[in-house]
């Protein structure tokens, strides 16, 4: 039986790259969207948050000069192509999926409205919501926070590919042990890289615990809304 009843699913650029490194790993997009339609079969209401970073990174293109506000509205961009990427792999394994984007544009997929969120909720469609906070200067971690606490979802899964949170990198300091749990207070005294200050703040402010997991391993989600120990709590 899950424990959850809504999630909030945060799945980053660098995922949806696979090995490829930059832009959408098709087989990786199948593989996230079965993951999907499985919790969905347990019953469990869904909401994704994209990123971006495998298309555009506003940060990285600010610090070679370009200016940080165009940049950003690049990255969001960005999230929005993922996003419909994600929406078709998902229909056609018989997910219902409505995209929802932060910025405008009405022709592509919906306007990010509460209430209307939630209502698609009810109605058991999974909910993309793309184009980030729709502000310049955030990340779409932070995006992924609001919603979650916007949506009131139980809890909200940030899917990496390494197992859960360390005490440092894994992939470069071999010696790197894994958290099981976790306070928000750690994360951020310790300045733990899963989340930005903002998002981890949001999620500590308004009691939203958080499970990092390796989205690799098979059915990490899946386990993880049955209770089972998968990566790291925070909360
Ligand atoms: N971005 C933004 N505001 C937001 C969310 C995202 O400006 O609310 C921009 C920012 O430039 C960022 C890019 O979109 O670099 C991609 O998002 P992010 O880096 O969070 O994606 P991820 O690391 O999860 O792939």
């Amino acid at each position: 039986m899950p424990r959850f009843k809504r999630i909030l699913l945060k799945l980053s650029g660098e995922i949806l790259a696979g090995s490829k490194g930059y832009g959408i790993d098709e087989d990786v997009l199948n593989t996230l969207a079965a993951e999907i339609a499985d919790v969905r079969k347990a019953g469990v209401e869904v909401g994704v948050v994209l990123g971006g970073g495998n298309i555009f990174r506003g940060l990285a293109a600010a610090s070679r000069g370009m200016d940080r506000v165009a940049a950003d509205y690049m990255g969001m961009l960005g999230t929005v192509i993922n996003a419909l990427a994600m929406q078709d792999t998902l229909e056609k394994k018989g997910v219902v999926t409505r995209v929802m984007t932060a910025i405008r544009m009405e022709e592509v997929a919906e306007p990010y409205i509460r209430r209307r969120a939630l209502r698609h909720f009810e109605k058991g469609r999974t909910v993309i919501f793309a184009g980030g906070t729709g502000n310049p200067y955030f990340s779409t971690d932070t995006a992924a926070a609001l919603r979650a606490i916007q949506m009131k979802a139980d809890v909200i899964i940030k899917a990496t590919s390494v197992d859960g949170i360390y005490t440092a990198d894994p992939k470069k300091d071999r010696t790197a042990t894994l958290y099981e749990r976790l306070s928000y207070r750690d994360v951020i005294v310790q300045n733990l890289a899963v989340m930005d200050q903002t998002a981890i703040t949001l999620c500590a402010e308004n009691s939203l615990p958080l499970i990092v997991l390796n989205i690799q391993r098979r059915r990490a989600v899946a386990d993880a809304i049955c209770g089972a120990r998968v990566g790291t709590i925070v909360q």
